[in-house]
Formats: C-alpha cells, sequence, structure tokens
C-alpha cells in the first residue's frame, strides 16, 4: 500500500534531558521517514525515547537538536494532520460516549447538525454501536478505549500516532480492537494516510504494521529495520509469520552469526550437537532481572559471583544460557543485556514464556524433540526412550542433565509436559501440522 510519497521525515533528531546537575541523551541521531500507506511500528524497551518521538514528531515537544519534516516542510509548531492515541484515554466522565466524540468535532469548528451524524458514524465505525448514551463509567477498558479511538479518528489525522494503545488492556479486548482498527485501516474507510504504532509487544507489530522498526536505549536510537510483507489479514499460526517474528527476535538480540553455526546440530544430523546449558528458569530470570537494574545493563561476569552469592561455575553455565537464547552479549569479560534481554527483564510472566518459548523452539535439542514427539503414538514418549536417544550423542550423565534441562525449560515453555505417574514426556499442545 505505501506509495512512496513520505509524509514524515525525522532528521537527525537528538534529545537531551538535564534532570538536576545531570544530563543525558534520550535520543540520538534518529532518522526516520514514514510515507504514504504506511503503518510502521516503533519497537524498543522501556526508557529507549518511544514516547519522546512521538511528542517531537507531533510537534508537541521541540528536539535538542534536528528537524521534523511533514510533507516536505519543516514543522513549526503543533502538526494539525497529526494525533496521538495514548495508552489510557481521559474521558470526559460527566459526558457520555457521543458527547466526548461530538466535543473533538465542535473543537474541529463543525457545525452542530454535522456533529451529531458525525460521531455517530465513528462510534459505529469503532464498534460501539447501542452504546451512545452510555457513560465512560459504564464501559469497560476496551470499550473506553475504542471511545478514545473514534475521538481520534474525528479529527480525521492523516497521521496516527498510537502510543501503546492496546497495553492497557485485556487480552480480548485489546485483541478485538486490533481488529476494528485493521479493518478501518485496511478498508481505506478512514482518510488517515500513515499509522504508526509504538509498542512493546513483538507479535502485536508483526501482526499489524508493514514496518518495524527497532530501537535500543542508553542511548535511545535506532539500530535495525525490517519489512513485513504479509498481506493482511495475517495468519498468526502461519509458517510465514512465524518466520518473521523469529527474525524480530534475531534483531532484537543483535544476533549476527548464522542461527546453524551458532546453535550446532539436532541429534542424528551432521555437525556437533551442543548441549544445553544446565540452568534453572528462574536463576536464570534472576540474572536478567538483575542485569537490567543495572547502569547499561551491563557487569563484569566475575563481579556477579559476588552480587548473586551464586559459585562462579554457576554464573557462567547462566550466562551462557542468556547468551544462548539471545538476551546477553558477552565480550571480554562484560555481560550486556540485548534489547531481547531488556524485553523479557521487563515482560509479564505471559509475554515471558512467549518469548521463551519463541527463543528455545529454534534449538536443536528442542525440535528435535518435538519432531520425535510428534511422530510418537499420542504425542508421548516415556523419559527413558528419550534418554537412551541422548545417549546417542551425550555420555549416561550428560544425557540425563540434557533431559532434566529439556523437560524443565519446554514445561515452562509450555512446549512439553511431564506426566510424574507415567514418566511420560509430551507435547503440550496439538502439534499444529503433522509431522512430515
Ligand atoms: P519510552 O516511551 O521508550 O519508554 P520515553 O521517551 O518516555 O521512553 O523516555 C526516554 C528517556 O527519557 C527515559 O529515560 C525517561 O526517563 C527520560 N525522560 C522522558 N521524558 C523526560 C523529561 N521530560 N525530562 C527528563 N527525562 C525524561
Ligand atoms: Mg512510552
Amino acid at each position: 500500500m505505501p506509495n512512496g510519497t513520505p509524509l514524515l521525515e525525522l532528521k537527525h533528531i537528538h534529545q537531551i534531558y538535564t534532570s538536576g546537575a545531570r544530563k543525558f541523551t534520550a535520543v540520538e541521531d534518529v532518522n526516520l521517514t514514514v510515507s504514504e500507506g504506511e503503518y510502521v511500528a516503533l519497537l524498543g524497551p522501556s526508557g529507549c525515547g518511544k514516547s519522546t518521538l512521538l511528542r517531537i514528531l507531533t510537534g508537541l515537544q521541540k528536539p535538542s537538536e534536528g528537524q521534523v519534516l511533514y510533507r516536505g516542510e519543516v514543522l513549526q509548531g503543533v502538526n494539525p494532520h497529526a494525533t496521538i492515541v495514548f495508552q489510557t484515554f481521559a474521558l470526559f466522565p460527566w459526558l457520555t460516549v457521543l458527547e466526548n466524540v461530538e466535543l473533538a468535532l465542535k473543537a474541529r469548528g463543525l457545525p452542530a447538525g454535522v456533529r451529531t451524524p458525525r460521531a455517530l458514524d465513528l462510534i459505529d465505525r469503532v464498534g460501539l454501536d447501542g452504546f451512545e448514551n452510555a457513560y465512560p463509567r459504564e464501559l469497560s477498558g476496551g470499550m473506553r478505549q475504542k471511545v478514545g479511538f473514534a475521538r481520534a479518528m474525528a479529527v480525521e489525522p492523516e497521521l496516527l500516532c498510537l502510543d501503546e494503545p492496546f497495553s492497557a488492556l485485556d487480552v480480548l479486548s485489546a485483541e478485538s480492537l486490533r481488529g476494528e482498527l485493521l479493518e478501518l485501516w485496511t478498508s481505506g474507510s478512514i482518510p488517515t494516510r500513515a499509522i504508526l504504532m509504538v509498542s512493546h509487544n513483538i507479535e502485536e507489530a508483526v501482526f499489524m504494521a508493514d514496518r518495524i522498526v527497532v530501537m535500543d536505549k542508553e542511548p535511545g536510537r535506532i539500530i535495525a529495520e525490517m519489512k513485513v510483507p504479509l498481506p493482511h489479514p495475517r495468519q498468526r499460526q502461519s509458517d510465514e509469520f512465524r518466520a518473521l517474528i523469529d527474525e524480530v527476535y534475531a534483531l532484537l538480540a543483535g544476533q549476527t552469526q548464522s542461527e546453524s553455526e551458532e546453535l550446532g546440530a539436532a541429534p542424528g544430523e551432521a555437525g556437533r550437537v551442543r548441549s544445553l546449558p544446565d540452568v534453572h528458569i528462574g536463576d536464570l530470570t534472576g540474572l536478567l532481572e538483575h542485569l537490567a537494574e543495572k547502569p547499561g545493563d551491563q557487569a563484569d561476569i566475575y563481579r556477579l559471583t559476588e552480587e548473586l552469592t551464586l559459585d562462579s561455575d554457576h554464573v557462567l553455565r547462566l550466562s551462557e544460557a542468556a547468551e544462548l537464547l539471545g538476551f546477553v552479549t558477552i565480550a571480554k569479560g562484560d555481560i550486556q543485556l540485548t534489547p531481547l534481554g531488556e524485553t523479557f527483564a521487563e515482560a509479564s510472566i505471559l509475554a515471558r514464556k512467549e518469548i521463551f518459548a519463541t527463543r528455545i523452539r529454534r534449538l536443536p535439542l528442542v525440535r528435535w524433540l518435538t519432531g520425535m514427539l510428534q511422530r510418537a503414538e499420542k504425542h508421548a514418549l516415556k523419559d527413558e526412550v528419550v534418554k537412551m536417544a541422548l545417549q546417542l550423542e551425550f555420555p549416561p550423565e550428560e544425557a540425563e542433565k540434557q533431559l532434566d534441562t529439556l523437560i524443565n525449560w519446554g514445561r515452562y515453555a509450555e512446549i512439553f509436559a511431564y506426566d510424574d505417574g507415567s514418566e511420560e514426556i509430551y507435547l503440550e499442545s496439538a502439534p499444529e501440522k503433522a509431522a512430515a
């Protein structure tokens, strides 16, 4: 859909904030163009300057350095063609849904006779038909956010900016509102020419946007970009969709080596089988949270042994696991969180499981066990059977450890389940497709 005409251009944007005597660079040399017809997602850990950029590009804030161009002209003051939808919407509690939306139209100077039918139409389009006369307190969070969207739409912005618009909603409301927005956007029934959405949620970005711009913090800057060339409606379970998700994860993990080089082979394949570091999830998340609290999200590995009161062997295994999963990079004795590691450390329990699952599905040993289970009767195998298969690759003691780690990680990720009674490992969910 993009037709290539730049709508918005950010050129060498820097933002320096001062707090007390301290000066820090919140945004460093950001260059970004959003063209007509584009839906762009900005993805990055909190504090990387996403909201700052939205304020700058809508003219609510003047950058310390750099230029904002709108339709090729230098932006002066607030951009009247742009609107921001925030995470939570401030509605006037004493006004009905209809009145809240009409107010936005009134502010644009529309005459009373035009306002009401226009507001009713907007309310209808965001799926709130029948709630025109309800008051905000009578609505769920999701419905209130829909009123927010209707109000943003009432302004008929050419550039619609969304600052984590779904993150305060429950899962179902978020999903339905995403659907409504995509419907409005892809059907061309709103005059919006481009959307810029700030998100925290990797899957949401791949589901909605045409292009994903990845940022990192300290200082806030753009580190990577990728296109999402899938047509709407997108199928979350499709191979193409999963492959793009994996690509975003790899970008966030700062991965440079090819996957096969880095991860090794699966049992039975040519090449070396890389064993899984024997660590527990709780310790791993503890390490990541600890790093997230540090300035620059980094530490000397040797210091960690004291700080976490763990022996150095344990710290090394934890670091190795975190690196294998793309949560940290290790160089010259320093360990540092990647944007993916930061995202994990900040995420809710459910989102952590999702990130973890996505990362371990690519590990050869996990792929191998998943494949065996898919081929097995009832998708279940005795742990003894799996251990024997592992003993073809590893010495007995190591095979046992590998099996424990596989079960421990797979259970957390909700990929595998384990029945203590029957001592069987099985696939947590029905396989999406029959094994080849
Ligand atoms: P994000 O939206 O990605 O979480 P923000 O743009 O809100 O990031 O913030 C980027 C960084 O700038 C953070 O470290 C934040 O604390 C800081 N910051 C944001 N606004 C101000 C401000 N008005 N004054 C000082 N520091 C700020
Ligand atoms: Mg923000």
